[in-house]
């Protein structure tokens, strides 16, 4: 396996693709197949603890998350044993993977444990390439950005942050408990600091209009991310969207106008954003809808058919902004008060308990 980075953004281009995809990027970059291993850390978020706000966003199953849930070392470790095993059933050539810190809030915690937990993942197994952290834009203190580059600095690292859209009311009807102020200011903070920043995005918010979601994709070419994973809206058990949408009082987005929302939205993008998703979904037997997006690879292939069709590709309709991203100056960090007390704190853990040791007996 080699592990050179490739600067070539636009090699898509020559391969014939419609896009950037993650997939082919990561293949360039290390040689071969990467997947992603998720990892429950026992992480809790600041949307669900009080700290910001109680219930968390309409459309997350956060009924696990508590304040006495524990970073848990040897669950950490269990878990990337049973990913890569499984993984490696499925595909017989794997060059690596990526331990992605996916549910909850997983920079929210002292940055001492965060330390200890995202290194031991590194160090867990040769073929661990790099990290994926999924967080909120308001739960990135200096302290987590200087964590990260120290991290990156031997290791593929993406801070991947939750923007949704740029639009308040948007964000109030989630109950996103933060701002569009926050996603600029951490990505402003974040950018070219030697690890990849990646933006989830939403699509098919009730009561946006297709020029707000086209406002959206604007944004996030202005604000400079070097990935995106962009997101039908979709429900699932026990969550208050899913609530709202098995009762018919919210209509979902449909397949087709999906797809040729996202089209319109990389047209937008700039070429050298990498798209590492074009569509969510979750577990049949959780999600309430809709069914279309169980079926990622007809809607992959729809949207690649649409690319096609227009005799378009990602970056068609970019235009760069005046004001390049890496010439705007950093702003001074705008993290909360009770967001930063929880995180910036060395030498003692006053969120979680670190569970014992990977060496020792049973945990919790
Ligand atoms: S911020 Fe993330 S983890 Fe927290 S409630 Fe919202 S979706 Fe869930």
């Amino acid at each position: 396996m080699t592990n050179s980075h490739c600067n070539d953004r636009l090699a898509w281009q020559r391969e014939g693709l419609p896009f950037n995809a993650f997939g082919a990027a990561l293949r360039r970059r290390f040689g071969g197949r990467i997947q992603r291993v998720s990892i429950d850390a026992g992480f809790t978020c600041p949307n669900v603890d009080g700290a910001v706000a109680r219930g968390g966003c309409n459309f997350c199953d956060n009924r696990s998350f508590s304040p006495s849930r524990r970073v848990r070392l040897k669950r950490v470790g269990e878990q990337l044993d049973g990913g890569i095993t499984s993984v490696r059933r499925r595909y017989k050539q794997v060059a690596g993977f990526l331990a992605y810190f996916q549910p909850a809030t997983n920079t929210y915690a002292p940055v001492d444990q965060l330390e200890e937990v995202f290194q031991m993942a590194l160090r867990w197994h040769p073929d661990i390439v790099g990290l994926a952290i999924g967080t909120r834009p308001d739960c990135i203190p200096e302290s987590v950005v200087d964590l990260t580059r120290k991290l990156a600095q031997d290791h593929y690292v993406s801070l991947e942050l939750g923007m949704q859209t740029m639009h308040q009311p948007g964000l109030d009807w989630m109950n996103r408990a933060h701002n569009h102020e926050h996603l600029v200011n951490a990505i402003d903070r974040c950018r070219g600091q030697g690890f990849e920043c990646c933006v989830h995005i939403i699509l098919g918010i009730p009561g946006e209009t297709h020029a707000m979601m086209m406002q959206t994709a604007d944004e996030v070419a202005r604000l400079g991310f070097d990935a995106i994973k962009l997101h039908n809206l979709y429900a699932v058990q026990g969550t208050p969207l899913g609530e709202e949408v098995a009762s018919g009082k919210i209509q979902l987005m449909q397949q087709d106008t999906y797809v040729a929302t996202v089209v319109d939205f990389l047209q937008r993008i700039p070429p050298t954003t990498i798209v590492e998703r074009i569509s969510g979904d979750a577990p049949p037997k959780y999600l309430i809808g809709p069914q279309w997006c169980l079926e990622k690879s007809t809607l992959k292939l729809q949207i690649e058919t649409e690319f096609k069709r227009r005799g378009t590709r990602q970056g068609s309709h970019y235009r760069p902004p005046t004001l390049l991203p890496e010439n705007r100056p950093r702003p001074a960090d705008n993290t909360p008060a009770s967001i930063r007390s929880q995180i910036d704190v060395r030498g003692r853990l006053p969120v979680l308990k670190m569970e014992s040791r990977i060496e020792s007996g049973s945990g919790g």
